[in-house]
C-alpha cells in the first residue's frame, strides 16, 4: 500500500481522488497525520502554492504528499482574481461574497469568457512533479443551481448549457479542471 497524504481537510476532494485512485493507494487527510496549523499560501502563482503546502507537510511531517490550489481566471478582468480566487472579498473567506464582487466587476462586461485552472503538485521521495487542469466556459450574469461549491453557480462550462452547480457531481468531476488534473495525478502514480 503506498500511502500519500491529500494535503487539505475537504472530504468532497478526499472521495474525489479516493474514488479515482481505486485499490493500492491510502490516502490520508491533513488531519489523519496530525497536522492542524494553516498551510502556507504565500506565493503568486498556482504552482508555487501548491509546491509550498505539499513541500510543508513532506518536510515536517515526513510523508509522500500532494497539494491543490486552483483559481478562476477571467478574460476581461484581465486573468482576476486568479491565485486570489479563495480572498477575492477579503477575510474570512466567503464564496457568497466572492460571487457578489465577480457579478459587480462584471456588470456590463461583453466578454463573459473564464477559465478554472487546477495545479497539483506532488512530492515523493523527494521528488517534484506537478499536474495542469484546465476548465473553459463563461461567467454567467446570475446564480444558478445549489450544487458544488465556490463560483460553480455562476460558471458555465462550454458545450453545457447548465452551470457547474447544476450538473451532478460525477458529471462536473467528469470535464473539470480538478479532476482532469486528478486524472494526470492517478496516469502518473499508477
Ligand atoms: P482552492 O485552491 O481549492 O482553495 O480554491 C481557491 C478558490 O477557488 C476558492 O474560492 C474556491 O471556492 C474556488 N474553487 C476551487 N475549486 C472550485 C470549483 O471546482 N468550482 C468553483 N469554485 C472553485
Amino acid at each position: 500500500m503506498m500511502k500519500i497524504c491529500f494535503a487539505t481537510n475537504n472530504q468532497k476532494k478526499i472521495e474525489e481522488v479516493k474514488s479515482a485512485l481505486g485499490h493500492g493507494f491510502t490516502i490520508v487527510s491533513l488531519s489523519e497525520i496530525g497536522c492542524h496549523e494553516e498551510l502556507p499560501e504565500t506565493g503568486d502563482t498556482l504552482e508555487h502554492n501548491a509546491f509550498q503546502k505539499a513541500r510543508h507537510v513532506y518536510d515536517n511531517y515526513g510523508v509522500d504528499c500532494f497539494a491543490d490550489d486552483t483559481g478562476l481566471e477571467v478574460e476581461a478582468l484581465s486573468g482576476a482574481p486568479g491565485v486570489y480566487s479563495g480572498r477575492f472579498a477579503g477575510e474570512p473567506r466567503s464564496d457568497q461574497r466572492n460571487i457578489d464582487l465577480l457579478l459587480s466587476k462584471m456588470k456590463g462586461k461583453e466578454n463573459r469568457k473564464a477559465r478554472f485552472k487546477t495545479v497539483i503538485a506532488l512530492i515523493q521521495g523527494g521528488k517534484e512533479n506537478s499536474f495542469t487542469g484546465v476548465a473553459e466556459g463563461e461567467i454567467l450574469q446570475q446564480r444558478s443551481g445549489t450544487g458544488g461549491f465556490g463560483y460553480d453557480p455562476i460558471f458555465k462550462p462550454v458545450g453545457f448549457e447548465k452551470t457547474f452547480a447544476e450538473l451532478s457531481m460525477e458529471e462536473k468531476n467528469e470535464i473539470s479542471h480538478r479532476g482532469k488534473a486528478v486524472k494526470e495525478l492517478v496516469r502518473f502514480l499508477k
